[in-house]
């Protein structure tokens, strides 16, 4: 147990030298910022103050208190890989910030990670903690794959490559700006990249990238030269919102203000403890129900959580948290949910009214 702890933190430790040396080598020329002119900039030590803390503390505890049997449970959804009529809408969770989208009859992945680990190497660190609910080739055809940024468990080589030579030919690939080179580099020509709020049309679909209050690193010099961005898909009345990774911010009343209401949100609620190092990058339940009131979504799923160990609180922390925070919000339990993974949620038929 006590070896198990000081591989963890040695692990950690290692990430962090990693991070450290990121802000500490980036590369001259222009950096991506926030909508408030901010860069995210956490000093090296405090990093090390937040690790050897939650080393000392034994944080995360282990999940377990929200969960019958201990674990997490996985639904195989028979119905996945069928086509939905084009004026249909219907999300399955993946895990993670992954979801599968069915709306216009096109099938769409956001920020698909398939692989064991969310880390640059494959043989350390943070390794998933439930299995995928299926294959990709389970999934049919992926027509069009919305990226929101670079960071491991968000931009998975393995899975975007797999997803670049599925049968049938590659998806589209939408990233934000500067992403495009990555893709371009692994010989991924059918990429494009949008700054916040432009939008593209594809077949049936509209796509606009949204900002997010966020950063960007993969390597030792690419600290924020890419941007992170947030996703709105339409198809004919139908409207999706896909928050990628972000703090609170008063972009989501913008994104209300330019884009109207939104049908489905699809808001991240894990990786939020301690909120002294996380609230910059990471929203809590609280700020979640925030964005889903400030969006005006009918429904919003919360992603982001259950499947990676990112931070302190333990991973079906959200399963408590966001229940609470709803009750808080005075928010009905039907309009911000968590489904478990690999379950869909099909919308009803006819879309909402946007006020
Ligand atoms: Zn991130
Ligand atoms: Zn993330």
């Amino acid at each position: 147990m006590r070896a198990r702890r000081l591989t963890r933190l040695g692990l950690r430790m290692l990430m962090a030298w990693m991070i450290a040396l990121l802000w500490g080598c980036a590369s001259p020329g222009p950096v991506y910022r926030n909508s408030d002119g901010q860069v995210v900039d956490k000093p090296w030590s405090e990093v090390m103050a937040w690790l050897l803390q939650a080393w000392y503390q034994g944080l995360p505890p282990p999940p377990g208190r929200h969960l019958q049997g201990g674990q997490f449970p996985v639904i195989r959804d028979p119905e996945v890989g069928r086509d939905l009529p084009v004026d249909q809408l219907a999300v399955t969770w993946l895990g993670h910030a992954s979801t599968l989208i069915r709306v216009g009859g096109q099938r769409i992945l956001t920020d698909p990670q398939f692989s064991l680990r969310a880390s640059p190497l494959s043989w350390a660190g943070t390794a998933r903690s439930v299995p995928n609910p299926y294959a990709l080739h389970e999934l049919g055809h992926i027509d069009l794959v919305l990226i929101s940024h670079n960071h491991y468990d968000h931009l998975d080589e393995a899975s975007v490559l797999a997803l670049s030579r599925q049968p049938g030919g590659s998806p589209q690939f939408i990233v934000p700006q500067g992403l495009e080179t990555w893709f371009q580099s692994r010989g991924m020509g059918r990429v494009q990249s949008l700054g916040w709020w432009q939008s593209a049309e594809f077949g049936p679909l509209q796509v606009q990238a949204v900002p997010a209050s966020h950063w960007s690193a993969r390597g030792l010099s690419d600290h924020n030269k890419s941007h992170w961005a947030g996703w709105v898909l339409r198809a004919g009345e139908r409207s999706v919102y896909f928050a990628g990774d972000t703090a609170y911010s008063d972009d989501f009343k913008a994104i209300r203000d330019r884009v109207g209401a939104v049908e489905l949100a699809l808001l991240p609620v894990g990786a939020y403890e301690p909120r002294t190092f996380m609230k910059d990058q990471h929203v809590n339940p609280d700020e979640a129900v925030k964005i889903h009131q400030d969006v005006g979504a009918r429904l919003s799923i919360g992603i982001h959580w259950g499947t990676f160990e990112l931070s302190d609180e333990p991973l079906d922390a959200p399963m408590a948290t966001l229940p609470a925070a709803r009750a808080r919000a005075g928010l009905p339990d039907d309009a911000f949910q968590l489904l478990r993974h690999g379950e869909t949620r099909l919308l009803p038929k006819e879309p909402m009214a946007s006020d």
